[in-house]
């Protein structure tokens, strides 16, 4: 009898009838294995809390926007073990901190520290089904936290290594992780297999399908991660590790995020410490920068540009208005209008030229190159946000992502 980790997205349950039929899936797992559900809060239930809490303060404090968040998940996981009992099945929700979620204190972006899921055990060992809510922990301290957005793929993966189980299954509204957004590429193709380091780079470069620390999590711990439909039955795409064949392909998939935004702080003197002077007042306020470019200096100033995420543009600029009347540069200027589109592959590793054929084929829709970074499996370049769509296509169709072999 298998142990089964099964996830289900907001867009799988967001009404009363898809729960039922969630309920429904569940029930038939649960015929021959052992099986604990993690669901996130209904449709775009979190969305419209974070924009509540916008109603009432443009500046809600971090604790009280994770008291606000956590209850989303609290309502599926008690509609879920209702609708499971309609079915005749035993089953029992917890929430994260019923499950023994323990995270840092870092509210609204908390890191997992330990998962006791004691009752988790307790209730599959009583034959229940254990309805889990996904996205929330409780710090050292007894506070509600969450794990930063699409978190309940990360208390998926952790539970299912936690708890040892023989796959965690991700069921959401696509079926399967293709070679770009398929809402936004028609030909995008379906992988069968991504591997750990790919997943991790599409995810933290933009593909949404799965929470980028869920990917960290789980190619720490080696669970193996299958993403696929709630509404149709087809397998979908296994996460896990690198096999050889993988890096024959050069480009496995494109993605592009436009939840990031531009910030340059102009005309900085040109000595030691103003970098680490800058970067340690967004560090300070707990902001992630992304892409840092550093243009030479010229008559001993320079300009530095980076990105951090769109939800923390204001915070950003406004410390750094502060550190530029500090070390004397002459202003920032900010742009929320950008894009990042990338390429990753495995196969860049022991390919030249990709970079190259990236920027001609963005070149040749007209399309304006304003950062660029490198990993050693991905390009990267920050373009103009209404660029963002065609360019995720144009090198869908210049690196023939969608014609590889279906691995
Ligand atoms: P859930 O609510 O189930 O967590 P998400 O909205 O977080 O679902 O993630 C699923 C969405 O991810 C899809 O609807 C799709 O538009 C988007 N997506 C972006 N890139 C990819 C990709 N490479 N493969 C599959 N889906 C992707
Ligand atoms: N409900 C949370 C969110 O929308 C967590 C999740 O769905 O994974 O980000
Ligand atoms: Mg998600």
């Amino acid at each position: 009898m298998a142990l089964i980790v099964q996830k289900y997205g907001g867009s799988s349950v967001a009404d009363a009838e898809k729960i039922a039929s969630v309920a429904r899936r569940v029930a038939e797992s649960a015929r021959g294995h052992r099986v604990v559900v993690v669901v996130s809060a209904m449709g775009k239930t979190t969305d419209g809390l974070v924009a509540l809490a916008r109603q009432v303060t443009p500046s809600p404090e971090p604790r009280e926007m994770d008291m606000l968040l956590a209850t989303g998940e609290q309502v599926t996981i008690a509609l879920l073990a209702m609708a499971l009992h309609a079915l005749g099945l035993r089953a029992r929700s917890f929430t994260g901190p019923q499950v023994g979620m323990r995270t840092d204190r870092a509210h609204t972006r908390a890191r997992i520290k330990a998962i006791t899921a004691e009752r988790v055990s307790r209730a599959l060992d009583a034959g229940e089904v254990a309805v889990v809510a996904g996205f929330q922990g409780l710090s050292d301290e007894d506070e509600i936290t969450t794990l930063g957005r699409g978190g309940s793929d990360l208390t998926a993966v952790a539970l299912a290594a936690t708890l040892g189980a023989d796959v965690c299954e991700i069921y959401t509204d696509v079926d399967g992780v293709y070679t770009a957004d398929p809402n936004v590429v028609p030909d995008a193709r379906k992988l069968g297999r991504v591997a750990y380091d790919e997943m991790l780079e599409m995810a933290s470069l933009g593909a949404r399908v799965l929470q980028s620390r869920s990917v960290e999590f789980a190619k720490k711990h080696g669970v193996t991660v299958h993403v696929r439909s709630t509404f149709k039955p087809d397998p979908g795409t296994l996460v896990t590790k690198e096999e050889h064949a993988m890096e024959e392909v050069v480009v496995t998939g494109v993605t592009h995020d436009r939840n990031q935004s531009k910030i340059s702080i102009l005309r900085v003197p040109d000595r030691p410490g103003i970098a680490a002077q800058t970067f340690g007042a967004i560090a300070e306020r707990n902001i992630v920068v992304d892409m840092i470019v550093q243009n030479i200096s010229r008559d001993g100033y320079t300009d530095m540009s980076f990105t951090v995420p769109r939800g923390d543009h204001a915070r950003a600029v406004a410390a750094l208005e502060a550190v530029a009347r500090a070390i004397g540069a002459q202003g920032v200027v900010h742009d929320e209008r950008i894009a990042k589109v990338s390429i990753i592959g495995v196969g860049m590793r022991s390919h030249s030229g990709v970079a190259a054929k990236m920027f001609a084929t963005l070149s040749r829709e007209g399309i304006n190159i304003q950062m660029i970074s490198t990993s050693e499996i991905a390009v990267s370049c920050v373009i103009e946000d209404k660029y963002a769509e065609l360019a995720v296509r144009a090198l869908h169709d210049a690196f023939e992502v969608g014609r590889g072999s279906a691995s």
